[in-house]
C-alpha cells in the first residue's frame, strides 16, 4: 500500500474552524458581555454627567439670578438714598455754593442748619448700614478744585471716629500712612456736574420718579474710610464708584448740583462672594473669622460689568475668570443677567463656570464609572475564569469518557466499538470500483497458555507489545489513525488497528489495490511476530492466526465482513500457527459446522459420547507390543466417529479440555489396570495431555491421586505433550514437567519436529521419551531426512531418552527408523488405533516373526537377527 498525501476533505476545513471557535466563544462571550456593559456604563455616566451639568446650569441660573437681584437692591438703595437727600428742602433751597477750602464746617458756615444735617446723617447711617458707602457729598455747580475748593463732605465726624477705632484695635500696616487722593474724585465731580447739568438740567415732572444718575467709571477715590496705602495695600481696595443724582433748585427747579455717594468697588466685590466685606485689614479678617467666613473658599465665578464704563468687578482670587475673559480658556457654561436699575442699564451680571470647574463637579461622576468599570471587568474576569474552569472540567471528563468508551485501556487502540464505527462509516461511503476495502481478523495462538502459565501481567505485557508491533508494521506505508486521537474527526480512509477484546485485533485497509496487496500486509503482521518478545527472562514466540476478508465480495456490511474475517480467521488457526487464509464462501459453511459442534461438545462428555482407542507401540527390543497410545474419539450420534483433529482446538479453545483430557487420563488408566489384571503383555500405556491441564493448579496431585485410585505404578503411565505446546514457555513448562516427574511418570515430547524447538532445550527439558513425528519419518526416504533422523535419535539417547518413531506406514520406513536406532515403532504398518476390546487380543496375537515376514522385513535387515536390538552407529 503506497502512502498517500492527506486529501483536503469536504467540509472538514469549516468543521475545523468550528471547533477552534468553540474553543474560544467562551472568552469572546464574555469580551462582548464586557463591551455591552462598558457601553451602558459609559451611556450612563454621560448620562449622569449631562444631567448633573445641566442641574450646574440650573442652579447657577437661579443664583445668578438673585445675585443681580441683590446687586440691583444694593445699587437702587444707595440711589434712593442719595436721591432722597437731593430732594431734601435744605439741599435744594441752600446756595449753590462750595466748601472754599476743607476747614469750612457745613453748619458752622451755616450752610445747613443742624436739623438738616442731622437728618442728611441719620440717611447716610441708614444706607452705610445696609451697603457700605463710604461718604456722601454734596457738589454744587461750578466746583472749582483748582481754586482749593472741596465739597461738602458730610460726614466726618463719624467717619473719623470709626478710623480712629480701627486705628486703635487693629493697625494694619505699621509703617505706612494713610494716603489721600482726591484729584481724581474732584475731576469726576466736574465732569458730572458737566453731564448732569446738559443731560438732566430740570427736575422731571414726574419727579421723585425719572430723576436722573450718573455712575462714574472705577477711580481712585479720597475715601479713606478703609486703611489703604501705596506702598501695602492692595490698590484695588482704594477704588471706587461715584454714584450722583442732581441737586434741582427748590424755587427754580433748575440744576443745581449733585448729591454722590462713594461706593467702594470692594463692596461689590465682597457681595459677589456672599461676604460682608472683603478684609482689608486686621480688623476685617477677626470680624470675618468671627462670622466664620471661609477666605479660602473657591473664587466666586461672577463677573459684573458696567457697559457704559467697561468696567469689570469679580473675585481678584480667580485666576481663571481674567483668563476666560481675555479668551485664554474656555468657559463651559456662560450665564448673563442684566442688573434691573431704575436708573441704568449699563450694569449686567456674568457668570462663568470654566471647564476645568465643570470638570472637577463631574469628576466625581466620572471616577464612578471607572470604578463601575473596574468591577465589571473584576466580576467578569471571575466569572469568565470560573466558566472557563467549568468548561476545561467538563472538557477533561468528555475527554476521558470519549477515551474510555472509544480506546481500550491497555493497548491505547481503537476498542471494539470504534473500530465497528468505522468500519460502518467507511463502508457507507462505498469504497471505489477501482480499490478494495479489506479487514484482517486476528488472532493471537495459543495466548491463554501465557496467561495461565506466566500470569496476566505478562500476558497483558505480552498484549502491548504485540499491538505495537501491528501499529509499527502498518504505519510503516500506511496512513494509519493514530493512537489516542479522539479529538480528530476520525478519516475513514486511514487504516486501523484495533483491539476487540481479548487476543484478537481487527485491522481496517481501506483503498486496497487487490487481493494480493491485502495479503502482503497480513505477511507484515506476521513477520512482525518473528522476533520473540522478551519479557522478563522469558523470551516468548508470538504467532498469530488471520482471516482476511474483502468487501464487497466477503459480506456486504460492516457485521457480515466481520464474520467472514472470523471465519478464515478460525480456518487459519486450524491449519496450524502463524497461519493466514483469504475467506472463501464455503469457509462460511465450516464455520457454521464449527458452532455446532462446539455446542455438542458441551454435552459430550456428560452424553458418554467420547472413547479411547489405543494404539500398539511395538518394543523393537522385545518385539512385542508392550506400550499403547490412547487416542480419543467422539462418538456424534449424527456426523459418527469423529476424530481429534476436528474437535481437539475446539476443546483447547473452549476449555473443555480440562475435563475431557482428566476423563482420557482416568478411563486409560483403568483400562491398563484392567489389562494388568488380565496379564495382558500390554504393561505401558501413553496418554496425551494438553499443556493446558498441566498449567492447571494441584495436577500434579491430581495424577498421583487417579494413580493411586486406579492402582497402577506410575512408571507404567507416560504422559506426552506436543512439542509446540511445550516450546510456547520453555522456561515455565520445564517447572512444570519437574513437579509432574516427581510423582514418577514418565513424560514424553510428543510431534517432536514440528515444534521449533532447539537441541539445547532438549537437554533442560526434564523428558523421558521423545516422540519423532511423522513428517520426519516420511523424510527418511532421502539421504538427508535419513541423516536428520539419525542425529536426533543419538542426540536424544545420549540424553538418556528413548526413541519412538510415529506414523510408521510402510516396510521402508520402518526399516529406516529401525536404522536409526528408534526403541518403538508406531504406525499403520503395525496397526490403526483399535478399540479397548480389540487390542489387548491384538498385543497377546502380535507375532513378531510373521509381521516381519508378512512385511518382508526379512528381506530388508537380515541382520535384525537375532534380536535384541544394537545400538546405533553413530553417522
Ligand atoms: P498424536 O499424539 O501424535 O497421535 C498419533 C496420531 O497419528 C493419531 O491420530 C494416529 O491415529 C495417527 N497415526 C498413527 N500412525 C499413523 C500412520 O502410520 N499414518 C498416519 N497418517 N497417521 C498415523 P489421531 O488419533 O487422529 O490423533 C491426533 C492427535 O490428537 C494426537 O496426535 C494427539 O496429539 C491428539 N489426541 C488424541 N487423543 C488425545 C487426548 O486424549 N488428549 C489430547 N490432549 N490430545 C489427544
Ligand atoms: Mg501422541
Ligand atoms: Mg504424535
Amino acid at each position: 500500500m503506497s502512502s498517500k498525501p492527506a486529501r483536503p476533505k469536504p467540509g472538514a476545513q469549516a468543521k475545523g474552524c468550528l471547533r477552534e471557535w468553540r474553543k474560544y466563544s467562551i472568552s469572546a462571550g464574555f469580551v462582548l458581555l464586557w463591551l455591552i456593559g462598558l457601553l451602558v456604563i459609559y451611556r450612563d455616566a454621560e448620562q449622569m454627567a449631562a444631567n448633573t451639568e445641566t442641574k450646574i446650569r440650573k442652579e447657577m441660573g437661579i443664583e445668578t439670578r438673585a445675585m443681580a437681584a441683590k446687586l440691583a437692591g444694593m445699587l437702587e438703595r444707595t440711589y434712593l438714598t442719595v436721591k432722597t437727600i437731593s430732594l431734601l428742602p435744605a439741599v435744594r433751597a441752600a446756595a449753590s455754593r462750595n466748601r472754599g477750602d476743607a476747614a469750612e464746617d457745613v453748619v458752622d458756615e451755616g450752610h445747613f442748619s443742624g436739623d438738616d444735617a442731622t437728618i442728611i446723617q441719620q440717611l447716610y447711617n441708614h444706607i452705610a448700614a445696609d451697603v457700605e458707602v463710604s461718604e456722601i457729598y454734596l457738589v454744587y455747580d461750578g466746583f472749582a478744585p483748582e481754586q482749593g475748593q472741596v465739597p461738602f463732605l458730610m460726614f466726618d465726624e463719624v467717619l473719623l471716629e470709626r478710623i480712629s477705632t480701627a486705628h486703635t484695635h487693629a493697625p494694619t500696616h505699621d509703617a505706612d500712612v494713610p494716603e489721600e487722593y482726591e484729584a481724581a474724585e474732584y475731576a469726576e465731580y466736574v465732569r458730572q456736574l458737566d453731564h448732569l447739568r446738559r443731560h438732566a438740567p430740570r427736575l422731571p415732572d414726574e419727579a421723585p420718579q425719572g430723576i436722573a444718575a450718573v455712575t462714574s467709571a472705577l477711580l481712585r477715590t479720597c475715601d479713606n474710610s478703609q486703611y489703604t496705602s501705596l506702598a501695602n495695600g492692595d490698590q484695588r481696595d482704594s477704588h471706587g464708584l461715584l454714584l450722583s443724582v442732581p441737586i434741582y433748585d427748590l424755587s427754580s427747579k433748575a440744576f443745581k448740583g449733585l448729591v454722590t455717594a462713594v461706593l467702594r468697588a470692594n463692596v461689590l466685590e465682597a457681595a459677589l462672594l456672599g461676604w460682608p466685606r472683603l478684609p482689608v485689614t486686621e480688623l476685617d479678617r477677626a470680624m470675618l473669622a468671627q462670622q466664620r467666613i471661609d477666605l479660602q473658599s473657591p473664587p466666586a465665578e461672577y463677573v459684573l460689568e458696567n457697559r457704559g464704563t467697561g468696567d469689570r468687578i469679580m473675585d481678584r482670587r480667580s485666576t481663571s475668570l481674567p483668563r476666560v475673559l481675555a479668551e485664554q480658556e474656555r468657559a463651559a457654561i456662560h450665564l448673563a443677567q442684566d442688573v434691573r436699575l431704575p436708573y441704568s442699564s449699563a450694569w449686567r451680571l456674568h457668570r462663568y463656570k470654566s471647564a476645568a470647574d465643570l470638570d472637577r463637579a463631574i469628576a466625581p461622576i466620572r471616577r464612578e464609572m471607572w470604578q463601575r468599570l473596574g468591577l465589571l471587568s473584576m466580576l467578569l474576569a471571575a466569572l469568565g475564569l470560573a466558566v472557563e474552569r467549568v468548561f476545561a472540567v467538563q472538557r477533561r471528563s468528555t475527554r476521558t469518557l470519549t477515551l474510555m468508551a472509544n480506546y481500550d485501556a491497555l493497548t491505547g487502540l481503537p476498542n471494539r466499538r470504534l473500530v465497528a464505527e468505522h468500519l460502518a462509516n467507511a463502508l457507507s461511503r462505498a469504497p471505489t470500483a477501482s480499490s478494495q476495502y479489506a479487514v484482517l481478523m486476528i488472532d493471537l495462538d495459543d495466548f491463554k497458555e501465557v496467561n495461565d502459565s506466566l500470569g496476566h501481567q505478562v500476558g497483558d505485557r505480552l498484549l502491548v507489545e504485540v499491538a505495537q508491533r501491528f501499529v509499527d508494521s502498518l504505519r510503516a506505508s500506511d496512513q494509519l489513525l493514530q493512537l489516542h486521537c479522539e479529538a480528530e474527526p476520525l478519516d475513514v480512509n486511514s487504516s486501523m488497528v484495533g483491539r476487540l477484546g481479548g487476543d484478537e485485533f481487527l485491522v481496517l485497509l481501506p483503498e486496497q489495490s487487490g487481493l494480493a496487496q491485502v495479503v502482503g500486509i497480513a505477511e507484515r503482521l506476521q513477520a512482525s511476530l518473528r522476533e520473540p518478545i522478551a519479557l522478563d527472562r522469558e523470551q516468548i514466540y508470538v504467532h498469530a492466526s488471520i482471516g482476511i476478508a474483502v468487501y464487497p465480495e466477503h459480506g456486504s456490511d460492516g457485521p457480515l465482513l466481520l464474520r467472514s474475517a472470523d471465519a478464515a480467521m478460525y480456518l487459519a488457526k486450524r491449519q496450524g500457527r502463524g497461519q493466514t487464509v483469504v475467506f472463501q464462501q464455503d469457509l462460511d459453511e465450516q464455520s457454521r459446522q464449527r458452532l455446532h459442534l462446539l455446542t455438542d461438545l458441551h454435552s459430550a462428555l456428560a452424553l458418554n459420547q467420547f472413547t479411547l482407542h489405543y494404539q500398539p507401540e511395538l518394543n523393537l527390543a522385545s518385539g512385542q507390543i508392550d506400550c499403547v497410545e490412547a487416542l480419543i474419539r467422539w462418538q456424534h450420534p449424527t456426523l459418527g466417529l469423529i476424530y481429534p483433529a476436528h474437535f481437539i482446538a475446539l476443546l483447547e479453545q473452549s476449555g473443555l479440555v480440562l475435563e475431557v483430557g482428566q476423563w482420557a487420563l482416568e478411563s486409560a488408566c483403568r483400562q491398563l489396570k484392567s489389562w494388568q489384571d488380565n496379564h495382558s503383555p500390554i504393561k505401558h500405556l501413553c496418554v496425551n495431555v494438553s499443556v493446558k491441564q498441566l498449567a492447571q493448579p494441584g495436577f500434579a496431585e491430581s495424577l498421583q491421586d487417579t494413580i493411586r485410585n486406579v492402582g497402577i505404578a506410575p512408571e507404567a503411565l507416560t504422559l506426552e505433550l506436543t512439542e509446540s505446546m511445550l516450546m510456547q514457555h520453555p522456561e515455565a513448562n520445564i517447572h512444570l514437567l519437574q513437579s509432574l516427574r516427581k510423582t514418577g511418570v514418565k513424560v514424553a515430547l510428543d510431534d517432536f519436529g514440528t515444534g521449533y524447538s532447539s537441541f539445547s532445550y532438549l537437554r533442560q527439558l526434564p523428558l523421558d521419551v521423545l516422540k519423532i513425528d511423522r513428517s520426519f519419518v516420511i523424510d527418511t526416504g532421502t539421504p538427508q531426512g535419513l541423516a536428520i533422523c539419525h542425529t536426533i535419535t543419538a542426540l536424544a539417547q545420549r540424553l538418556g531418552l528413548k526413541v519412538i518413531a510415529e506414523g510408521i506406514e510402510s516396510a521402508e520406513q520402518f526399516c529406516n527408523m529401525h536404522a536409526t536406532g528408534s526403541d518403538w515403532m508406531q504406525g499403520y504398518l503395525i496397526a490403526r488405533p483399535l478399540p479397548a476390546e480389540q487390542i489387548d487380543p491384538f498385543a497377546r496375537g502380535f507375532d513378531w516373526h510373521a509381521f516381519r515376514v508378512d512385511n518382508d522385513l526379512l528381506e530388508h535387515s537380515p541382520e535384525w537377527l537375532p534380536w535384541p536390538h544394537r545400538a546405533p552407529s553413530p553417522s
